[in-house]
């Protein structure tokens, strides 16, 4: 099982909880971007097309766990930009796993084999390794030769250690279903405890628009690569009635606050790929976001959206309601040969509003703000440069 029995049910049981306890929107799983800096420029990531001044921001451990506090989700993703890079890292990640919440670090795996030390093997927690394909498809993803070989390595150095160890494959168009399949072998012959898998999100800012895919792509990729994975053995982090979703066999609605993302800006509104404006806190988010202005069929950024972030959570509350199309769809797979489920129509959505620029003019005004103004100059009859050397110091934010 790609999800230890424990964990399902822990997180099974605080699914139903909140339908008894009649909670109309809950979150699932906390995203959390301590921050935004990477240390790769991947194409179709629109994640890190930031000035400077906002890269080196960096939430600090109590902000990390302030936002554990606030959300409350059984579950924490923490992303970024590359986790790795914060300074403290491990130091959050303890925390979270003191208040036993199951944590996926997801990482590049650049500096996967260098920080090992840094974590110890723990149910709670797991590695998720960012592998799009083999190792043409995922060089080529990362736009850098030798990351999936450096990834692989860490990969099989953190199992030998004896921690859990998840991948993360975001496909593009193009992918050829007999590659990712022959793929998914690969992963699973060295040891990983699961997949998790999507498309990739139509990033306004990501450097490459190319090669996102739409919905139709997607299901016909999705029920090509299931196809030739009848009768093996690939454990998926995800619940089979996304699966079933991504092979067009599901005509769902996102769920975008099932998992809510916290970041250097504030919470995310609407959702993990979305920043359309920041709440200062999870319950402003969750009260004053307006949910039905989003989704597939409500507004044009969203028309091609499949992604594990915004329709997990559906899955996984219709996992609730029917539990036996679980039961089956987990039995015999994802439908792969019937006619798709009705597509979701898009003549009614509002057109996409540009929204980065003014958000990013804001963050830029308020680090300015709370920079502290220079020290006069100290007056002193020896030279001018111990007086310059204190104006020069590294600001806080910048320490990594
Ligand atoms: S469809 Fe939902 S999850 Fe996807 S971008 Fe839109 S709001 Fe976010």
């Amino acid at each position: 099982m790609a999800v230890p029995i424990m964990q399902a049910v822990r997180v099974g049981g605080y699914v139903v909880k909140q339908h008894i306890s009649g909670r109309k929107r809950y979150p699932l799983v906390l995203m959390l971007e301590p921050l935004f800096r990477c240390n790769l420029a991947c194409a179709g990531c629109g994640k890190i097309d930031y000035p400077a001044a906002i890269l080196n921001q960096r939430l600090s451990v109590q902000e990390c766990l302030d936002a554990d506090a606030e959300c409350g989700a059984p579950v924490i993703a923490i992303a970024g930009g590359e986790p790795l890079l914060h300074k403290e890292m491990p130091e959050i990640v303890r925390g979270l796993l003191a208040r036993k919440k199951y944590v996926y670090l997801c990482t590049n795996a650049l500096l996967l084999e260098k920080k090992l030390d840094d974590y110890k093997p723990d149910p709670f927690f797991s590695w998720d390794v960012h592998l799009d394909g083999d190792q043409a498809m995922h060089d080529s993803s990362v736009c850098q030769d030798g990351v999936y070989d450096r990834a692989v390595a860490a990969i099989r150095k953190a199992k030998a250690r004896g921690f859990r160890v998840s991948i993360n494959c975001t496909l593009f168009d193009g992918a050829d279903p007999k590659r990712v399949a022959a793929f998914f072998d690969e992963v699973m012959a060295m040891g990983v405890d699961g997949i998790m898998t999507a498309p990739g999100y139509a990033y306004e800012r990501a450097p490459d628009q190319e090669h996102f895919l739409n919905r139709q792509k997607t299901k016909q990729l999705f029920r090509d690569i299931f196809r030739l994975g009848k009768g093996k053995k690939w454990r998926f982090t995800q619940s089979p009635l996304f699966l079933n979703f991504l092979a067009g066999n599901e005509t769902y609605h996102c769920t975008p606050w099932g998992k809510p993302l916290r970041t250097v800006f504030g919470w995310q509104r609407p959702c993990y790929l979305l920043g359309e404006g920041y709440a200062k806190t999870f319950d402003e988010l969750m009260s004053d976001t307006k949910w039905d202005d989003y989704g597939t069929g409500n507004y044009e950024k969203c028309a091609d959206c499949m992604v594990h972030s915004g329709y997990e959570s559906t899955a996984v509350m219709d996992a609730v309601r029917r539990p036996w199309h679980i039961a089956k769809v987990a039995l015999f797979g994802p439908e792969t040969e019937k006619p798709m489920a009705p597509e979701i129509s898009l003549a009614n959505q509002r057109p996409a509003q540009y929204v980065y620029a003014e958000h990013v003019e804001e963050k830029m005004k308020d680090i300015a703000a709370r920079k502290k103004p220079a020290k006069p100059p100290r007056v002193t009859t020896v030279s001018g440069a111990s007086a310059q050397a204190e104006q020069e110091a590294v600001p806080v934010d910048a320490a990594d």
